[in-house]
């Protein structure tokens, strides 16, 4: 099977939805591949609390429902495959899909998104919704007033601890080593949150089980090299020890820092494009900083804005040659 479309979105998370929203809206008819995560990373969790307009609390398999609903009702067309493939050499440009279609595409956002790393133990997984999260900023507020711990050592895991200083009774931050890698500026406040008895550094230390019950994380268990394990009693456990975009097939075709595309570099009148004309980015898989699901949605936004001027622009310089 073979496709020509003029807007190709890769993704269906909050970034690829809204692109395919306004997409559709300016009758540029798009497709979504919808990827081996359909409706992306809010699909993960549970309570959505800080969706603007969303009072109480939507869960995140909710919202990407509606976010679906909403792309589709404007005539966007959501297909489920995996892109394993992509030439961006090519004008249209190529893409395959798992199964052997192929896509052809005037222009392309990529959507992509992230991918929060896990420790890799089982009970990690197990708890993974029920007390483990990989977001402060989305998962905190479900532990006011209890104790909480952060695993990780570099700017995220401190930002997270600082920020669930302000709302656990006490947070426990373990990193495997003795120092940390986060930047000075941030530990200066984390060591200030310490000395006021808010936050608990534990180093050298790695968490080696997720312990719990029917109803949640109970505590986890600390394995360190000089001594016997320690049991530490908390009730959320935020695992910060990075994300990996999922920018695989894109590098190095694709400039990019740390693996995140980086866009609006090749030229500033596209904010949202990348080193290729034509090949757009949004969302977490070009954001390192603010991955959030609102954060996402305004870039996916702007890639789709950047998209049509791209392709009305292409249209004339074709007509006036
Ligand atoms: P994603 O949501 O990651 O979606 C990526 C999409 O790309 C998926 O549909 C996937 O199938 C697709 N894809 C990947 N590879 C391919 C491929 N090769 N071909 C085709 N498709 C592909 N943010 C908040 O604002 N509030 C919250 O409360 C909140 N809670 C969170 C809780 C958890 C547990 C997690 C993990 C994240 C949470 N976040 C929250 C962050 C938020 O989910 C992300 O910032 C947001 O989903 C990023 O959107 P995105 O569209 O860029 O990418
Ligand atoms: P990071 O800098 O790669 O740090 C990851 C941390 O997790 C490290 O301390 C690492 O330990 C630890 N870790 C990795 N794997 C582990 C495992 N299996 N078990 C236990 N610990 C493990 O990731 P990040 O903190 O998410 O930051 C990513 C990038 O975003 C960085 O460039 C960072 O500067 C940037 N960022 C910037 C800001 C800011 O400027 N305010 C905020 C957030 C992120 P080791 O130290 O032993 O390697």
């Amino acid at each position: 099977m073979t496709r020509h479309v003029k807007v190709l979105i890769l993704g269906s998370g909050p970034a690829g939805y809204t692109a395919a929203i306004y997409a559709a809206r300016a009758n540029l008819h798009p497709l979504v591949i919808a990827g081996d995560v359909p409706g992306g990373q809010l699909t993960t969790t549970t309570d959505v609390e800080n969706w603007p307009g969303t009072v109480p609390a939507v869960l995140g398999g909710v919202l990407m429902e509606e976010f679906d609903r909403h792309a589709r009702t404007f005539g966007a067309e959501v297909v489920q495959d995996v892109i394993v493939s992509v030439d961006f050499g090519r004008r249209p440009f190529v893409l395959t899909g798992e199964f052997g279609a192929v896509y052809r595409a005037d222009t392309v956002i990529l959507c992509t998104g992230a991918t929060a790393r896990s420790i890799g133990l089982p009970s990690e997984a197990a708890f993974r919704g029920r007390g483990v999260s990989g977001c402060a900023t989305c998962d905190g507020f479900f532990y006011k007033d209890q104790e909480c711990c952060v695993i990780g050592g570099g700017n995220t895991a401190v930002e997270e601890a600082l920020f669930l200083s302000n709302i656990a009774s006490r947070v426990h931050l373990v990193h495997r080593r003795d120092r940390f890698r986060a930047e000075p500026a941030l530990l200066d406040r984390l060591h200030a949150r310490v000395a006021e008895g808010r936050v608990a550094l534990h180093l050298s230390r790695e968490m080696d089980e997720v312990l719990g019950d029917d109803r949640g994380v109970t505590a986890v268990r600390l394995r360190r090299a000089d001594g016997p394990p320690e049991t530490l009693p908390v009730s959320g456990v935020f695992v910060a020890i990075g994300h990996d975009p999922n920018t695989a097939l894109f590098v190095p075709a694709l400039a990019h820092r740390d693996g995140y595309l980086q866009t609006g570099l090749a030229d500033p009148a596209y904010p949202m494009m990348t080193n290729v004309p034509g090949v757009f980015a949004a969302g977490d898989v070009q954001d390192s900083l603010y991955r959030q699901a609102v954060t996402s949605a305004g870039s996916g936004c702007m890639a789709a804005l950047d998209a049509r001027r791209f392709l009305e622009l292409t249209a004339a310089a074709v007509a006036a040659e």
